[in-house]
C-alpha cells in the first residue's frame, strides 16, 4: 500500500457517489455561493467548486459582489436565500472585507443550510458527538448531520488507512474554530487521546513526537519537520502556503528523512484540499434531504 493518502481520488470517489444518488433519486439540488470582493485566491477556491458541483450533478447559483457591499446587504442576500426552495445550501467564500462581521453573516445562514458548517449550533453537534456517537433516538441526528468539511474530509482520509484512531495518540497543531478544534473534537469522538496545539505551544516537537496521527492545520510553510514525527505516524498536512517560488506547499517539510518515517502521509496539494471540497458537496446533498 502506498503511504501517499490521495486526496484527489478519494474525492473523486465520493463526488461519484453523490452524483449517482442524485440521478438515480431524480433529485434537484442547489448550492448557493456568495462571493465578496476579488481575492484571486478565492475566486480559485469557487471556481474549483463549482466544477465539483457539476460532476456531482448539483446546480450551482453564484452571487459575486463587489468588496465593498455592506453588512446589511449580504445578510438581506442571505435571508432571501434562507427562503429560497431551488438552494439547499449557501456557502460564504472566506476571507470577508474586513468591514464585514463574520460571525453575524454566518449565523444568518439558515441552520438547515449551513453547510460549511461554521453555525454555533452546527458545531455544538460536533462537540456533542451526535454525528458520530449516536444513542437511539439520535439516530436521525446522525443520518442528517452537517459537518466542518475539513475535519470531515481529513476524518475519511485517516479511514482510508483502515486504521482505527481509537486509542490512539493524535496531535492537532492549530485551534482555529473552522480546523482545529472540530478536528481535535472529531478525533476525541472516534476516542482517541487528543492533545491540541497552538502558538504558545512550549516545545512543539516533544508534543508532536508522540503522535501516532499528526494533523497539522497552521499555515506556516515547513513549521513541521522530520525529527518532530513518530516511526510510522500518520501525518495529515492541512497547511496552504507558498514556497519562496510561490509553489503551493503544505506545514509539512517533505523531504526524503520524512517519506522513511511516516506511515501515510497526504501531499499538499492533492490530499486535504480535494476531500474539503467533497465533504462540502456531501453537506449539500445532506442538506437537501434535511429540507424534505
Ligand atoms: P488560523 O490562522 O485560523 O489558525 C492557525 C492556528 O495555528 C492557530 O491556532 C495558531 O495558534 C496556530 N499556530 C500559529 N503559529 C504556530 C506555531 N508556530 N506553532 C504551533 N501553532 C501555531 O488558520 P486556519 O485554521 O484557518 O488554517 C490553517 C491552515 O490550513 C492554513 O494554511 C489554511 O490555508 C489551511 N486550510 C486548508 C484547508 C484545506 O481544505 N486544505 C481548509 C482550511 C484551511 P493561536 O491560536 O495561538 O494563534
Amino acid at each position: 500500500m502506498s503511504k501517499i493518502l490521495d486526496g484527489n481520488m478519494l474525492a473523486k470517489k465520493i463526488k461519484s457517489e453523490i452524483a449517482e444518488e442524485i440521478s438515480r433519486d431524480g433529485l434537484s439540488v442547489g448550492l448557493a455561493v456568495i462571493i465578496v470582493g476579488d481575492d484571486p485566491a478565492s475566486r480559485i477556491y469557487v471556481n474549483h467548486k463549482k466544477k465539483d458541483c457539476e460532476e456531482c450533478g448539483i446546480v450551482s447559483h453564484e452571487y459575486a459582489l463587489p468588496a465593498d457591499t455592506s453588512q446589511d446587504e449580504i445578510v438581506a442576500l442571505i435571508r432571501r436565500l434562507n427562503e429560497d426552495s431551488e438552494v439547499n445550501g449557501i456557502l460564504i467564500q472566506q476571507p470577508f472585507p474586513k468591514h464585514i462581521n463574520v460571525t453575524e453573516v454566518n449565523e444568518t445562514v439558515s441552520p438547515l443550510k449551513d453547510v460549511d458548517a461554521f453555525r454555533a449550533d452546527t458545531f455544538g453537534k460536533v462537540g456533542l458527538g451526535v454525528a458520530v456517537n449516536p444513542t437511539k433516538s439520535e439516530l436521525r441526528v446522525k443520518a442528517l448531520c452537517l459537518r466542518p468539511c475539513t475535519p470531515w474530509g481529513v476524518m475519511e482520509l485517516i479511514h482510508s488507512t483502515g486504521e482505527s484512531v481509537s486509542g490512539k495518540e493524535c496531535v492537532v497543531v492549530g485551534r482555529s474554530n473552522i480546523v482545529g478544534k472540530p478536528m481535535a473534537l472529531m478525533l476525541l469522538n472516534e476516542s482517541a487521546t487528543v492533545t491540541v496545539c497552538h502558538s504558545r505551544t512550549r516545545d512543539l516537537g516533544e508534543v508532536t513526537r508522540r503522535a501516532d496521527v499528526l494533523v497539522s492545520a497552521v499555515g506556516i510553510a515547513g513549521l513541521i519537520t522530520s525529527d518532530m514525527v513518530k516511526d510510522g505516524a500518520t501525518v495529515i498536512d492541512v497547511g496552504m502556503n507558498r514556497d519562496s517560488e510561490g509553489k503551493l506547499c503544505g506545514d509539512v517539510l517533505c523531504d526524503s528523512a520524512l517519506m522513511d518515517k511516516v506511515g501515510f502521509i497526504t501531499p499538499v496539494p492533492g490530499g486535504v484540499g480535494p476531500m474539503t471540497r467533497a465533504m462540502l458537496m456531501k453537506n449539500t446533498l445532506t442538506a437537501k434531504k434535511m429540507q424534505s
